[in-house]
């Protein structure tokens, strides 16, 4: 039995990796501030003797003895990370200082929790790891892209100076049951439209495309990174390569929901990247992983959590 902490635990994803590291057998400490994330995504494991939840915040040191970190802490949507961005770099780059600095002392494993985000609007399609990206530095998504970029920069130079056991995952676009209902993402946005029977709201002429893949793919390939030898440190892309445009992605939600709603088009938010699709050669070389689970399947159990709250 492993004693894991997850930072962002309460999240949308570290909600899904806390169940499984649980069902996996290890001890799990779930940290949370409760910015976006909150206690009923993870009220089901509470009564687990292997499991504490613990409020706090990244920003802040926090000492605990564990074998192993995930760092997810960190605003996701753009709406969440841009309604205070300060704050968002604040908990991106001194959040990745002080898991490194634990991970450090305690002689842990750590993985940062990257993103797709790093390649910005990217003018190489699709994304391979060795790509750097196109972001703009000033611009409304810097806070998460240039911090999340900044992250890896130390998780890299931590490894390389103080020799931290270092994974970073750069996960593309993933959805699935405990997404926030007004967290402002495309799928979580269109389902509950179309649920509610509102205008489903294109921004853009929406032939903007993106790479969904469901959170349970998604878990599975963090704990297969974590999991690969400790001398294999390069980021990693994990996603789904399937890639669909926002027109597409409507009409399906429309399909799979039944629902009479109709597509209106409202302005493309600043710096929406055009494409977005990965190369994930590595994870399929270095760790045995692909998806399995397409957008249709995974579409229909996500509007059937979806059903459930809305
Ligand atoms: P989320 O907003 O649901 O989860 C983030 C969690 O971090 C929340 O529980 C929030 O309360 C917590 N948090 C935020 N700031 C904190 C702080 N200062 N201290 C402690 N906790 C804090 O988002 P998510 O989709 O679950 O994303 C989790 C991680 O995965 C993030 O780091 C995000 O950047 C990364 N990621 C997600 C996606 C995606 O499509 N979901 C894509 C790429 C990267
Ligand atoms: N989008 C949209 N309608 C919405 C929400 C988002 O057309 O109601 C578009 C958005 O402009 C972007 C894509 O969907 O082109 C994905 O947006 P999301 O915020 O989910 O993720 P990200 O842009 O971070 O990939």
């Amino acid at each position: 039995m492993k004693k894991i902490l997850v930072t962002g635990g309460a999240g949308f994803l570290g909600s899904h990796l806390c169940e499984r590291l649980l069902n996996d057998g290890n001890e799990v400490i779930c940290l949370d501030n409760y910015f976006t994330g909150q206690k009923k995504n993870v009220v089901h494991l509470i009564n687990n003797p292997c499991f504490e939840l613990v409020r706090h915040d990244v920003t802040m040191p926090y000492l605990i003895e564990v074998d192993e970190i995930y760092n997810l802490a960190c605003p996701a949507s753009p709406i969440h990370y841009q309604y205070n961005p300060i704050k968002t770099i604040k908990t991106s780059v001194a959040g990745a200082i002080n898991m490194l600095g634990l991970a450090k002392r305690i002689n842990a494993k750590i993985l940062q929790a990257s993103t797709s985000e790093v390649y910005g609007d990217p003018q190489v399609h699709p994304q391979p790891e060795s790509y750097w990206g196109n972001v703009n530095p000033i611009g409304t998504r810097a806070c998460y892209d240039e911090g999340k970029r900044c992250a890896e920069s130390l998780f890299i130079n931590y490894h390389k100076q103080n020799n931290v056991k270092i994974k970073i995952i750069r996960i593309f676009n993933t959805y699935g049951p405990r997404m926030h209902p007004n967290d402002g993402r495309v799928v979580s946005n269109f389902i509950v439209q179309a649920l509610k029977g509102k205008d489903i709201s294109i921004y853009g002429d929406g032939k903007q495309t993106r790479s969904f893949q469901y959170v349970d793919d998604l878990t599975e390939g963090m704990i297969r990174l974590m999991n690969s030898p400790d001398n294999f440190i390069r980021p990693v892309n994990v996603g789904n390569p399937d890639e669909f445009t926002m027109i597409e992605l409507a009409n399906k939600v429309i399909q799979l929901t039944g629902s009479k709603s109709k597509i209106i088009y409202e302005p493309l938010p600043a710096d929406d990247p055009l494409h977005r699709r990965p190369d994930i050669t590595l994870a399929r070389t270095k760790l045995g992983w692909e998806p399995t689970i397409n957008l249709d399947e995974g579409l229909q159990r996500t509007i059937d959590f979806f059903k459930t709250i809305v």
